[in-house]
């Protein structure tokens, strides 16, 4: 099987190559606003040929751009536009078919590239020499830096992995460039028999994330200390939007800055002791769209004080992205994770199958079951559903041999049949792979 993951080479460069790096970078976000422009003037137009025909020539004699990045540029351009335009047709259905009444206003202005990251293609404007060292195409021709990294990345970029595209990041704070190139590897085919363990990850706001296994390991990852660090940069950044002052502008990417680093760094820490913590294993995610329907809470003045509240929190914090590190970070420790279905992990009690909204009653900290009166952590009783989501998958891995991702999504049916196991299942004390089969 092959994957692929990314391996940060930091780039040791001399006063002069950071100036040249730094020059390409700007230069080539100002070419993307400047191409953004003209597509905009153009009728928002994203043909990327045209965008190329009409500003080639200035991205070369203006921003001095070589040829190579003077293709990519207007390529880039259509991709964001063509996106756009996507959500725009989209929006115009929902309103026609009265699901929104909310226009879609991405389109309005030209969008602007804020972030300097810069994308090179493996050999054709980036290359690896001998002696730990890379050649990086910028304004001035190449430039070779040495670099450094991580053991295991440095020896697999050496053995000529499977290198792909490499993004230049500048890691302001620190004022360090770092190249993030993405390498395809092979991993061992996973089997029953390597993937043992069986984990549940539930994420919220309450707790980043709890975890739940079938051996009655569980561990609450909280957001305690981040997530009102993350809440007070949110509601300095809204201020500061509201204010719109050139100078509360500036104040505001910094303030963007700082409130992502803390989120990525929570999310960062969280994935590594769940990944380090649960190795040979299935780990259980919730698909994220599943939530999104479960969570719709109203909003406006139809909303309780509290409820806005949780919609804010709930708008800020990336799950998506804590989900892809548990992902990536599970694969190091011959795990793998498996996106499961949502519906319903925070409403079936485990015990008796009872399923039903009033089991958590005023939606607060406890489940408990209105049949049973099972009670439980909800947090907790979202991953112990998950766990034994998992745990069916697993079977159905064990007899058929196929390990399936709880597949074809738009599948309503197939969907339909997997609720319908997934009511039948109830938690054992011992409940192990095989104690299950009995029971299901
Ligand atoms: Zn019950």
């Amino acid at each position: 099987m092959k994957t692929v993951i990314s391996a940060k080479l930091k780039l040791n460069t001399t006063p002069e190559q950071f100036h040249q790096l730094r020059a390409t970078q700007l230069a080539y976000r100002d070419s993307l606003n400047f191409v953004s422009h003209y597509a905009f003037e153009h009728d928002k137009m994203s043909n990327k040929i045209a965008l190329q025909d009409g500003t080639y020539h200035d991205l070369r004699a203006r921003f001095h751009l070589p040829s190579q990045m003077a293709c990519s540029v207007p390529r880039q351009v259509g991709a964001t536009y063509k996106g756009l335009w996507t959500k725009v047709k989209k929006n115009a259905e929902d309103r026609k078919a009265g699901r929104t009444k909310k226009r879609y206003k991405g389109l309005d202005h030209a969008p602007t590239y804020v972030s300097p990251t810069l994308t090179y293609q493996y050999k054709k404007d980036y290359s690896f020499k001998t002696d730990n060292h890379v050649s990086i195409l910028s304004l001035e021709g190449r430039v070779v830096v040495p670099y450094t990294g991580y053991n295991q990345h440095v020896a697999l970029i050496q053995r000529e992995a499977e290198i792909g595209a490499a993004k230049l990041w500048y890691d302001k704070p620190k004022k360090q460039f770092y190249l993030l190139v993405s390498l395809e590897i092979e991993i061992a085919d996973p089997t029953p028999a390597t993937h043992t363990g069986i984990v549940g990850v539930d994420v919220g706001v309450r707790y980043l994330a709890v975890t739940s296994t079938t051996r009655g390991d569980r561990a609450f990852h909280s957001g305690k200390k981040i997530v009102p660090k993350a809440n007070h940069y949110a509601r300095l950044r809204k201020r500061l939007q509201r204010k719109g002052t050139r100078s509360a502008t500036r104040r505001l990417v910094v303030i963007s800055g700082r409130e992502r680093r803390l989120k990525a760094d929570a999310n960062h820490v969280v994935s590594k002791r769940i990944a380090t913590r649960h190795p040979n294993s299935l780990i259980g995610l919730e698909r994220l769209t599943d939530i999104r329907d479960r969570t719709k809470h109203k909003h406006g003045k139809h909303a309780s004080k509290k409820q806005r509240k949780a919609n804010a929190v709930y708008a800020k914090w990336s799950f998506a992205e804590l989900q892809g590190m548990i992902a990536y970070k599970a694969l190091m420790q011959s795990s793998m994770a498996i996106k499961v279905d949502a519906n319903y992990t925070s409403q079936a009690c485990p015990m008796c199958g009872h399923t039903c909204p009033e089991n958590r009653p005023q939606k607060g900290l406890m489940f408990i079951c209105q049949n049973c009166h099972y009670t439980l952590h909800a947090d907790l009783l979202g991953a112990k559903n998950i766990t034994m989501r998992m745990l069916l998958v697993r079977q159905d891995w064990t007899s058929t041999g196929i390990l399936s991702e709880c597949p074809d999504v738009s599948d309503k049916e197939a969907k339909a049949a997997r609720l319908r196991r997934y009511a039948e299942l109830r938690w054992s004390l011992d409940t192990s792979p095989s104690d299950l089969s009995r029971g299901i």
